[in-house]
């Protein structure tokens, strides 16, 4: 597979060269240059295929010959080795449950796969990766876990000082080994800005391998399209395909969603859930679109002002606003829906859900017509988000065995104040060690 820039200023890569550059030259995104369509036939028998397979055989077209066969298995295996349930919540409402991965957080799968393909080409070369990462808490964990261990692979990550939930702190700071993390003095936008000169500075590009760990990178972003032919395997077979509610931030995961339906996977329209940063929705409106400052909000995730897969709908659709119009709706939630959701949702059902998978619900309960069925993606244990989940409930969420050997463990950070300068030299002084 060939991957273009969406800028269309920078020469066509094959899948390693765009995962390991991350954004192209051109600072475009890179798209591959067809989508692979699935037979009818395979789309018969897909439900009794064991998950392994199904991942192998969706993400093989799209890594070519980069990746031997045998290789893509395993990465693919070890990507989703956990459970992703479908859940019934209520007659018209189901739950794809994405966070029984190790960081309790949707992200672990891009990142699973990302690091393991980047452990892969680095096996063969003599200069270390460095994956830079700004996280304004989700994103960092799941990278610091993925790529944890992997040789020839260094991890930067920066996170903004007491923005972040405790337990997305512990997940950053106490790997150790190849992953360091920056608690960096100022906002996440900050952190943004120090990562984003940093790829723009010629003098560490001579120095250093950098790339980028967020869902710009095709690594990342590619098999998170497994969610939706997970779901769909577990779809019960009497009910007609559901209308999905994507939690959207820099819509990665719903574009990899819209991919997914474009290779043939049955799926009603898709939402994109949003809180009030929904830039989308003026977008789907006017087909302009205006990048706003993020405002924080409950589902800090989703705070995406400029969310940098836009462009890749665009491409998906060829820029047929009415085409996208036609099978993508938007949704804005504030941060009270968000709690009267949590708590409503706990109420009547006995269920826990986190405020991003909250806005999901709300997003469906509006747009659902009488006859349909919704799918709502669960991006987030609502462990990570206590402070607000409890608020909202009323009572404390229990802490899950899987993420309890974490408050044991010794956390390791460097300070940093919020400037580029700090930053370089000491990533400078580093690389010269
Ligand atoms: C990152 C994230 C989102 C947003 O996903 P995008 O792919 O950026 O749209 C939603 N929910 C949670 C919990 C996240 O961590």
């Amino acid at each position: 597979m060939q991957y273009y820039s969406t800028n269309r200023q920078s020469p066509v890569v094959g899948f390693k060269e765009a995962a390991l550059r991350g954004q192209a030259p051109d600072k475009g995104l890179y798209f591959p240059e067809r989508i692979p369509v699935i037979s009818q036939q395979w789309l018969h028998q897909f439900r009794s295929i064991h998950k392994g397979e199904l991942a192998f055989q969706i993400m093989q077209p799209y890594v070519g010959g980069d990746i031997s066969a045998e290789r893509l298995y395993e990465i693919v295996t070890e990507t989703i080795h956990f459970d992703f349930p479908l859940i019934q919540l209520e007659e018209d409402i189901y739950v794809l449950e994405l966070f029984h991965g190790p960081t309790l957080a949707f992200k672990d799968v891009g990142a699973r796969f990302m690091s393991r393909c980047l452990g892969y080409f680095s096996s063969d070369q003599t200069t270390k990766t460095t994956v830079l990462v700004a996280t304004s808490g989700d994103t960092g964990g799941a990278v610091a876990n993925g790529f944890l261990n992997v040789e020839g692979v260094e991890v930067i990550i920066l996170y903004p000082a007491g923005k972040v939930s405790h337990v997305q702190e512990l997940q950053l700071t106490t790997c150790g080994n190849n992953i360091t993390a920056l608690r960096i003095h100022g906002t996440f936008d900050d952190c943004q800005q120090i990562v984003k000169e940093a790829f723009m500075d010629q003098q560490l590009a001579e120095r250093l391998q950098l790339t980028s760990a967020n869902s710009i990178n095709i690594a990342r972003w590619l098999p998170q399209q497994l969610y939706y032919f997970l779901a769909m395997q577990q779809w019960p077979t009497s009910q007609m395909p559901p209308v999905i509610a994507v939690p959207s931030g820099n819509l990665g995961n719903i574009a990899a969603g819209l991919l997914a339906k474009k290779s043939g996977l049955e799926m009603g329209n898709f939402i994109a859930a949003c809180n009030i940063n929904d830039s989308v929705t003026d977008f789907l409106e006017t087909g302009i679109h205006t990048p706003k400052q993020a405002v924080m909000t409950y589902s800090n995730a989703m705070d995406v002002g400029n969310p940098s897969n836009l462009i890749r709908i665009l491409e998906m659709y060829q820029h047929d606003l009415s085409l996208i119009k036609s099978q993508v709706s938007s949704s804005k939630q504030t941060d009270e829906a968000t709690i009267h959701a949590i708590r409503s949702v706990y109420e009547h059902s006995n269920y826990i859900l986190d405020p991003h998978a909250a806005v999901g619900y709300k997003a469906l309960k509006q747009t659902l017509r009488k006859g349909e069925k919704g799918l709502l993606l669960a991006t987030a244990h609502p462990v990570k988000f206590p402070e607000i989940v409890e608020k909202a409930i009323g009572t404390s969420i229990p802490i899950p065995e899987s993420i309890k050997p974490l408050f044991t463990l010794a956390q390791q950070m460097i300070d940093m104040e919020a400037s580029y300068e700090s930053f370089k030299e000491w990533l400078w002084y580093r690389s010269k060690q």
